[in-house]
């Protein structure tokens, strides 16, 4: 037996036959030609081909993996038809009067070069993108058809890495988990293993490929990462009882939907989700969750090619207000800078980017924007129960500034005679040590505080939660980041203002009693999260 460490991507358990993903890699060679326009047009047949395999694989993705997951797809489409990405073929096939694979050869591995050399994780994650769409290209011109294929058994699909289109193109019904030897985890293939609900373990290295035969026995651990290559029975037998145990904690959950969030002791709290766009309710629904905690506007943006418009933010804001009929809905004003970078907003780069030009500083500093998103957000609340929350908060100054510009917005739209709820709750969020310390200042100014944990400890401890390198020195427990979260609970108790958290350590299982302790009235989850941690509320007495 053989054992391999990487990174679960999603936690589950499976033991089957590996199957080792063979790719039918077109041999590219440079070919001199002279009938350069043969070879455009040979370009131009095989991207039809592609793009109606796309959309084929597209609405394949929708039914299996939903909507957002799918979007990939679209967005391979629009990369095929990308103005620099065509231009560099075309040019290379007109200067070097070589044949068409050649030239998407060489287009795919320059884009997949810059792509990979940039900074930005996300952005690296798209060099895969480009070289799947290239491949794909390459397969058409030269007519070797689709290149995903599984046997008819049941199998564990091993690979060097998996393009997206190549993930959801496999049968799901056929695949008992995938195991890849590179991989990232901020990959589109990884994100759409963990919709499809498949134990899936990236980054094991090539030394699992090495040690693996067609056909032989393997054992996935998606909870620990890891990956046994001919396991002997006992290993065989513990992965089987973890399997059935995973299985029976699966069903139990279901039964906690409806339920309360309620301790033994008869203290109640709210179980809410955090999403990132409006494909997302289908969890939040599915999950039974009590509200959306957090809506990360920011990814409206970072989806468009320009400033999103105000009807544009408008519609989406209603559609997520309308799907959750009446529950609570948080929508946190954008949120850019630092990680998360847009090229339209064309910031500059800056040294130390998570202690700079980014969130509510961007805002204050173009009220146009923050005025367009405003009117959006009132617009919406008349749809539903909207709290509208500001990020990144230091001062009081600040948030008066918010609260001017939503009198100013509300003020505007009822000269204009558009409908919005007076009452839509305003919140800040809790995400820098400073809005914790003067949470009694900041408490009577808001309805409500919801802490972002991700940034509280990051700033707190003055740990880069970008750098994966101080990992050894993040202790998520540390006392300081639960005192400031204590401090701003009274606070706004104090100020008959609530208080959710809405950053990962919400979804902390072993911190839920303390949480409960300290009054906290909402903790807002990714849905996966919210049925485990409503079984959590359920088990403790807080007596
Ligand atoms: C946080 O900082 O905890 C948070 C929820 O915001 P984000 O992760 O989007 O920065
Ligand atoms: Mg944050």
């Amino acid at each position: 037996m053989a054992v391999f460490k990487g990174k679960g991507v999603y936690g589950a358990v499976a033991v089957g036959k590996a199957l080792i993903f063979k790719r039918q890699a077109a041999q590219v060679r440079r070919v001199s030609v002279q009938d350069t326009e043969h070879e455009l047009e040979r370009v131009n047949s095989a991207k039809e081909l592609a793009v109606q395999q796309l959309e084929q694989i597209h609405e394949k993705a929708l039914k299996e993996v939903g909507e957002t997951n799918a979007e990939i797809f679209e967005i391979h489409i629009m990369m095929l038809d990308d103005e620099d990405y065509n231009e560099s073929i075309k040019s290379i096939i007109q200067t070097q009067k070589v044949n068409a694979e050649y030239a998407v050869a060489v287009t795919s591995d320059n884009f997949a070069e810059m792509f990979s050399s940039m900074d930005d994780a996300y952005m690296q994650a798209r060099s895969a993108d480009v070289k799947d769409i290239s491949n794909r290209l390459i397969a058409c011109l030269t007519d070797s058809g689709d290149n995903t294929s599984v046997s008819d058994d049941k199998m564990i699909v091993c690979a060097d890495d998996l393009a997206p289109s190549e993930t959801v193109s496999l049968d799901k019904d056929k695949v008992l988990a995938f195991v890849t030897a590179f991989g990232s985890s901020n990959s589109h293939t990884a994100i759409l293993a963990r919709n499809m609900n498949i134990p899936a373990v990236i980054g094991v290295g090539q030394e699992f490929l090495d040690a693996l035969e067609d056909g032989c026995l393997v054992g996935v651990d998606g909870h620990t990462g890891e990956v046994f290559v001919s396991p002997d029975e006992q290993t065989v037998r513990q992965l089987e009882q973890k399997q059935a145990e995973d299985i029976r904690k699966k069903q139990l959950l279901q039964e906690l939907k409806g339920k309360e969030n309620v301790t033994l002791d008869g203290t109640k709290i709210n179980i809410f989700a955090n999403i990132g766009g409006v494909g997302g309710i289908g969890a939040v629904l599915a999950n039974d969750a009590g509200g959306i905690g957090l809506f990360r506007s920011e990814f409206l943006y970072l989806e468009s090619e320009d400033y999103p418009t105000e009807e544009q933010q408008f519609q989406a804001y209603k559609k997520v207000l309308e799907s959750m009929s009446g529950k609570k809905v948080v929508i946190r004003t954008l949120d850019i800078g630092a990680d998360k970078q847009i090229d339209y907003f064309r910031l500059d780069k800056e040294d130390n980017p998570a202690l700079g030009f980014r969130a509510i500083r961007i805002c204050l500093t173009r009220p146009e924007l923050f005025r367009t998103q405003l009117r959006a957000l009132y617009r919406a609340s008349a749809f539903g129960e909207l709290g509208i929350m500001f990020p990144m908060i230091t001062s009081v100054s600040e948030v008066q500034k918010c609260l001017d510009m939503c009198e100013q917005v509300r003020n505007e739209l009822s000269a204009e005679g558009i409908r919005f709820n007076e009452s839509t709750e305003l919140g800040i969020m809790i995400e820098t040590p400073a809005a914790a310390v003067i949470s009694d200042k900041l408490a009577p100014m808001v309805d409500f505080f919801s802490v972002g944990t991700n940034d509280l400890t990051q700033y707190t401890l003055a740990c880069d939660r970008q750098n994966a390198k101080l990992e050894p020195f993040v202790d998520t427990h540390h006392e300081a980041v639960l005192r400031l979260i204590e401090m701003s609970a009274k606070n706004a108790h104090a100020n008959n203002a609530w208080i959710g958290i809405c950053g990962e350590l919400a979804a902390d299982l072993s911190l839920t009693e303390e949480f409960l302790k300290m009054g906290i009235d909402e903790l807002s989850v990714s849905p996966p999260f919210v049925l485990p941690l409503r079984e959590k509320v359920r088990s403790i007495s807080l007596k």
